[in-house]
């Protein structure tokens, strides 16, 4: 228990300190490497070991030296190849194998500069190649990655590192303990070339297990981080979530003891061959004398084995042979360890069977009980002519028998030159049996076996399978897009599921499904996906604002909203467009804690007001997100119930999930000092999040901004057909003396929702943010013969980052804005760009309204457009 508590902390402080373990790694690495190659640079001792080699490899053939490369070049291919499909099977495209790959680097390169330190030579070392692959098994690496995608949280990741530390750290030790033992057997035996590939692998186990279990899970803690939010880390999140059985990685004692009483055997071996000298080890070990044997040059192949030492035909045969078994052992054995793929196979077989036979009887044979009849039917594939009913899958065949036709009547060489059209032929062959494979009725084991052993297992299940598994609850409806690693498909078999339950199953028909990028939906913006809704998007504009012309998009079914709009752009950028100042920045959330007493409540009110304590506070905030920042605490207190108003900039992000993580830590540090504080609940309402308050309206949220325009006595004539006078009129009289008989809060406006709500919903922001976004008091007055008009919003709450802003419409929305995304040399800028747009837009929309009402258009232009 306290070996498993030593790993999990061991684990948490790698997962949590990334860049100090990786960095302290690799100055290690650096410092041991440059501090051997002060006293005999390894590129010298290679140029070194070249010379000394040129003998070494007068000794080889120029066929050796080729097979010997091919071998080893085709296990390190096979090697890498096993690794990421392995890795891919945990849903990951390309970071974990990254994460491994440089896992495997930093260890190779750890390893030479230990052996380059313990003065070791490294002549031979590329002739082991396939020995260290064989000692590298990045298995454990896969098997800790999955308790690190267990993680439901970014935060949560260091924990479950710590878990995966925890649960495998014992069993990695104590088999590099054995690991090292058994092959530290081989650097006594005596046999100087088995001695000093031994001693390679002994540092190399020991490296690599040091790597492991330090840079290893730093790396892949600070991999997960970056990609948290992408679609690769959703998909391998949702994959792995419920996968992992820790128990399942748990240690068996039994097999531990076995390790215990092996280990304690191998150290007695150690201890004799050491002291009391080892099998033929006339010479000790002096791992300098392993190295300095020269060897006679023969020119002939058989020569020269009859000339080798023992020690050499043991290195160099023994070497190929190690490498031609992983060949085979990746070849042959890891693909049949695949229960799945095996399970295809045996259906492409059983297909391919029936296919031949149907083609010479014309009739379905069952393959199984008619071996023979196959056999021969096969044989006579090529002279009987299927002029038989086909069904789908016949219809293939019997062009494939006419390929094969055609094929035999061609010369000879022709058909040797076509490879590709062999291969094309292969390639459509496969494709039929997978086409066979879906159509095969198969039972609920078949299509279970499928789904959990296949890789591109979904892809053999038709969607009745599919149904079939959910009904039987071995797929959740909620995950069927990353369960099927295919999101459209996804949805459209929940389509199905819901149509089946509704009155009329067609009643789904006209809810678009194709053609959108669900990836970008899940996990970040809806769930349950069943389609999507097309709104049509209209353009307001130009919009002259601060001298610079917007084209704005509105989503809406209204009709003239947008016509009304852009009437008001057009008389706005008549009249010089419109100017605007941005007066605060902050969103808030606020959360409510209750005390034991209203004396501590008030305690703790006047210790947030310190300015030591907010800066104690502010930290924590901060710390949270590279763009959030705490620039006030406001309370409110009742009883013993105080609620803690958190303002914070969050760059280009309209923020809720960013302060609500920020706040989250906040109130820790809180707690440190009240511990008797009860959290109860993340926000209290007082933040206030789309509910109207008098708070947002007084105290601002999000960004709060001021718009003002001079309209010319010229424009609000010819393109708003009314007069000055009676505008100022409607708007004070509706806008002020109603909204005042209407007890308005923040509503002394003509229509600002219409146009926030049109924004939003076109540049993909939280559509229900329009409650205190909406906020807004327009006002005018007379300047000469024109008219000065004001927009005043305090609460417009929007990002040109997160939530909706990252799906394809509606960042195309901001694009045509010019502000799609962070702001990289001013983050925050973009998004205060929008909430100027915003406020200048309802400017627009507010002045063709009044216009209208003014005029008596209203009813006129509604009559005309929406009807
Ligand atoms: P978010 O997508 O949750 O967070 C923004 C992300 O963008 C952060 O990871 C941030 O990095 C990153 N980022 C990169 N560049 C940035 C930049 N220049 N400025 C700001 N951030 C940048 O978005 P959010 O705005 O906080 O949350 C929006 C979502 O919250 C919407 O879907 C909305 O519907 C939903 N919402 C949540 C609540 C709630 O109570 N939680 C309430 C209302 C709405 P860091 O990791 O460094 O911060």
């Amino acid at each position: 228990m306290q070996l498993a508590s030593l790993f999990r902390n061991h684990g948490r402080f790698c997962a949590s300190h990334p860049w100090e373990v990786i960095v302290a790694t690799l100055t290690i690495t650096v410092s041991t490497l440059s501090f051997s190659l002060n006293s005999n640079s390894i590129a010298e001792d290679l140029c070194r070991n070249g010379k000394s080699c040129e003998s070494h490899q007068d000794k080889k053939t120029r066929g050796d030296v080729i097979v010997l490369t091919t071998t080893n070049c085709l296990v390190v291919v096979c090697w890498l190849y096993l690794q990421f499909r392995a890795l891919r099977k945990l849903g990951s495209k390309y970071l974990l194998g990254v994460a491994g790959l440089f896992t495997l680097f930093a260890s190779v390169v750890f390893t030479l500069s230990a052996i380059r330190l313990l003065k070791q030579d490294i002549t031979g070392l590329n002739e082991a190649l396939p020995f260290f692959l064989l000692l590298m098994d990045l298995s454990r690496a896969r098997k800790l990655a999955k308790f690190a995608l267990n993680a439901a949280s970014k935060d949560e990741v260091i924990e479950k590192i710590g878990e995966g530390m925890a649960t495998l750290g014992l069993t990695i030790t104590l088999d590099t303990f054995v690991e090292s033992l058994v092959i530290g057997v081989g650097t006594s035996t005596g046999v100087k070339e088995l001695e000093r590939m031994c001693c390679f692998g002994c540092i190399s186990v020991i490296a690599n297990y040091l790597i492991f279990m330090t840079f290893y899970p730093a790396c892949l803690s600070l991999a997960l981080e970056f990609s948290h939010g992408s679609s690769e880390y959703r998909r391998m999140w949702e994959l792995n979530r419920s996968s992992i059985d820790s128990s399942s990685f748990k240690p068996n004692p039994v097999v531990q003891r076995v390790k215990l009483i092996m280990c304690a055997g191998l150290m007695l071996v150690h201890f004799r061959s050491r002291f009391f000298g080892g099998i033929d080890n006339d010479q000790g070990l002096s791992i300098q004398s392993i190295f300095s044997q020269e060897s006679s040059i023969y020119e002939k192949w058989w020569q020269r084995v009859l000339g080798m030492r023992p020690e050499e035909v043991i290195f160099q045969y023994i070497t190929v042979g190690v490498a031609v078994f992983l060949v085979l052992k990746y070849a042959l054995w890891e693909k049949h360890d695949d229960t799945g793929s095996k399970l295809a196979k045996e259906f492409k077989k059983d297909c391919n069977k029936k296919e031949k036979i149907v083609t010479s009887n014309g009739t379905v044979t069952d393959a199984e009980n008619h071996t023979e009849k196959l056999s021969a039917n096969e044989k006579n594939t090529n002279e009987s002519s299927p002029s038989v009913p086909l069904k789908a899958g016949r219809e293939v065949v019997a062009r494939k028998e006419e390929n094969t036709k055609g094929e035999e009547a061609k010369p000879q060489f022709f058909i040797d030159t076509n490879s590709d059209e062999e291969s094309d032929r292969d390639s459509k062959s496969e494709e039929t049996a997978d086409r066979k494979i879906q159509e095969r009725e198969k039972t609920l084991e078949e299509c279970l076996e499928i789904l959990n052993n296949n890789e591109k297992s979904c892809d053999l299940l038709t969607d009745k399978d599919i149904l079939r598994l959910v009904e039987a609850k071995h797929i959740a409806p909620y995950k069927l897009e990353s369960v099927l690693n295919n999101p459209e498909r996804g949805v459209s078999i929940r389509r199905q599921i819901l149509s089946q339950k509704l009155t009329n199953v067609n009643a789904l028909e006209k809810l678009p499904l194709s053609n959108y990028d669900y990836s970008l939906v899940i996990g970040a913006c809806c769930e349950n996906v069943i389609g999507y809704t097309a709104v049509p998007v209209g353009v307001a504009g130009p919009l002259f604002l601060d001298g610079k012309p917007y084209h704005v998009p509105m989503a809406t079914t209204e009709g003239c909203l947008v016509a009304s709009t852009n009437r008001g752009c057009r008389a706005l950028t008549q009249c010089n467009g419109v100017r605007s100042a941005i007066y605060n920045d902050g969103m808030t959330r606020a959360p409510v804690v209750k005390f034991p007493s209203v004396g501590k409540a008030c305690e703790a009110k006047l210790w947030l007001d310190e300015p030591d304590n907010f800066e104690a506070i502010r930290k924590a905030f901060n710390a949270t997100s590279r763009f959030a920042q705490l620039v006030g605490i406001h309370c409110g207190l009742e009883g013993p119930l105080l609620f803690i108003r958190f303002k914070s900039r969050t760059g280009d992000a309209m923020g809720m999930n960013m302060i609500s993580k920020g706040t989250d830590a906040a109130l820790r540090c809180l707690e440190d000092a009240f511990p008797e504080m009860d959290i109860i609940s993340l926000s209290g309402n007082y933040c206030t999040d789309k509910k109207p308050a008098a708070i947002n309206w007084i105290e601002g949220r999000g960004k709060s901004v001021v718009c003002e325009a001079e309209i010319t006595a010229r424009v609000i004539k010819e393109v708003l057909k009314t007069t000055p006078e009676d505008l100022i009129e409607v708007n004070y009289d509706k806008n002020l003396i109603g909204s005042a008989m209407a007890a308005s809060i923040g509503g002394f406006n003509a229509h600002a929702a219409n146009i926030v709500t049109a924004i939003y919903i076109a540049t993909g922001q939280d559509p229900a943010q329009n409650v205190e976004s909406s906020n807004c008091i327009t006002t005018m007055e007379k300047h000469g013969e024109n008219v000065r008009m004001y927009c005043t919003m305090p609460c417009i709450e929007v990002g040109t980052v997160g939530g909706g802003t990252i799906l394809g419409p509606q960042s195309a929305c901001l694009e045509m804005l010019g502000i799609r995304g962070a702001n990289v040399s001013s983050p925050g800028e973009n998004a205060r760009q929008l909430a100027r747009i915003v406020c200048a837009t309802v400017m627009a929309g507010e002045l063709s309204l009044l216009s209208a009402l003014a005029a008596g258009h209203l009813v006129r232009s509604h009559m005309k457009y929406n009807r």
